[in-house]
Formats: C-alpha cells, sequence, structure tokens
C-alpha cells in the first residue's frame, strides 16, 4: 500500500514534510510501519504537489523516491502553504511508470489514492460507461487510481463539493468492487478531503495548520489515528470528520 501525506498552513519547505522528519514520508518508502495488503516498500514511484501564485505545480518520478538526487536540493528551496505527497507501491497488475504515481492533478485539485479497486478493471466497467471516452483516453496511466480520479473529476467539474463528490465515488466504487481499499487525499490548496477506508490515516492540528499522513512522521503526542471509514474535511484553521457508513 502507498503511503500518502497532505498539509495546510503556513508556508514550509517540501523538505520539512517529506524529507526532514524521524519517520518521513522519504523514510516510509523503504520502511514504513503499516503496510497493509500486500508489499514491503513504496518504491515504485513518487510525487510531490503544492501551489505558486495559486497554480498547483507537481513533481513526480517513476524511480524510488530515494534514487532521485535532485530531490534533496528541490524540496529543501521550495515552501509552500498546501502539500500532497506520496510514495508509491504498485498493486500487483497494475503498470509501472511517472504517470501512475500520485497526485494526479485537475486544475488547482491534487489526488492521491492509497489502495486498490478489486476486480480492476472489469468490476468498474458500468461507473466508467459515465465517463467522457476523452477522459478515458487521456488517463494518465491504464492503473486504478487514475480511473478513481477521473470519476472524482467528474463529480467535481459537475460542481459537486469535493467532500460530496469524494464519499459519493467511494461508496460507488465499493458497490461495485467490493472490498477495495479507498483511502484517498484531495486538496485544492484551501481545503482537504481525506478517507479512510481499510487503511490508517492520522491527522496533526496546530493553532493554523492541518496534517494528515498514512504514518505519524514524528514521535510527538500531536497525531490522532481517524477511525476506519472516515471522511475528513479541514481547512488550515478547522478540521472535521464523519463516518462514512450510512452517509447520505
Ligand atoms: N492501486 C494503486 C496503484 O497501483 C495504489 C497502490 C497502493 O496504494 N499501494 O498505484
Amino acid at each position: 500500500m502507498c503511503r500518502h501525506l497532505a498539509y495546510l498552513g503556513p508556508p514550509v519547505t517540501l523538505a520539512s514534510l517529506v524529507l526532514d522528519p524521524p519517520h518521513s514520508l522519504y523514510k516510509q518508502s523503504w520502511s514504513p510501519s503499516d503496510m497493509r495488503g500486500g508489499g514491503t516498500v513504496n518504491a515504485d514511484g513518487f510525487g510531490l504537489g503544492w501551489y505558486v501564485d495559486d497554480e498547483a505545480v507537481r513533481y513526480r518520478r517513476s524511480v524510488p523516491v530515494w534514487a532521485d538526487e535532485n530531490l534533496p536540493g528541490l524540496a529543501r528551496s521550495i515552501r509552500s502553504g498546501a502539500v500532497l505527497a506520496a510514495v508509491r507501491n504498485g498493486t500487483t497488475g497494475m503498470p509501472l511508470g511517472e504517470g501512475a504515481a500520485a497526485p494526479f492533478v485537475h486544475g488547482r485539485w491534487l489526488f492521491s489514492h492509497n489502495g486498490l479497486i478489486r476486480g480492476w478493471p472489469g468490476s468498474l466497467t458500468k461507473l466508467a460507461e459515465g465517463l467522457p471516452v476523452t477522459d478515458l483516453l487521456t488517463l494518465d496511466a491504464p492503473v486504478d487510481s487514475a480511473l478513481l480520479w477521473a470519476l472524482i473529476v467528474q463529480q467535481l467539474t459537475a460542481g459537486v463539493p469535493a467532500a460530496d463528490a469524494v464519499a459519493s465515488v467511494v461508496q460507488n466504487v465499493e458497490e461495485a468492487a467490493p472490498g477495495s481499499r479507498l483511502n484517498v487525499l484531495l486538496t485544492d490548496g484551501e481545503q482537504l478531503v481525506a478517507t479512510t477506508w481499510t487503511h490508517s490515516l492520522w491527522v496533526r492540528r496546530t493553532d493554523d495548520s492541518v496534517a494528515v499522513s498514512s504514518e505519524p512522521w514524528s514521535s510527538d503526542d500531536a497525531w490522532t489515528e481517524l477511525p476506519d471509514r472516515t471522511l475528513l474535511t479541514a481547512t488550515r484553521y478547522s478540521c472535521s470528520t464523519t463516518p462514512m457508513e450510512g452517509r447520505q
């Protein structure tokens, strides 16, 4: 299972989130402490997304994060008040390559998926019928996360609020492909939406920031683990969670 994180708050360097903490995302790539559903390392690519002048910027590679010699220098020189980052452990049978690594981008939106869709790709045939063929042909990669993202983008572009878009797509995918793992992160730089759907997510709040991470990156006790099947919505100043099952 992949590992991912998101942060909203005062501008910080990418390195302070992804490289420097004792149990950073960087470290979680080769030494994760909570892998579920197979896999031991997150070495099938990585990506970071952040904002410059309100525009989402993304850097992603197909190599393990520790193999990118340029990343430390870049991460120390870039600051942002909103960041989403992920390291990938590709699901068996899914393609490798840069296009399969999160974050996926649409306009200001950055997205990451930790998990898998059961019965891929056949199980989503019916759901995918609702997508314009142009969306299917322009997926970043023929990978479950990219199709999940296309389904959410369809809702967002129809004007559905982000939390409702994520919750409804997760529930529809679970119905079509029971037993799927659908832990997602979504931000537009102002708001953050996240789900736990069979894997961990921890939250760390301060007066003016919120961070979520598959695994706590520091050993302080400010981290709280979310229960499974929770929908989190946050800004840098607010954070709320609701159970997803039974949500209308
Ligand atoms: N299924 C997705 C992929 O293959 C996510 C993988 C994961 O969470 N380990 O990229």
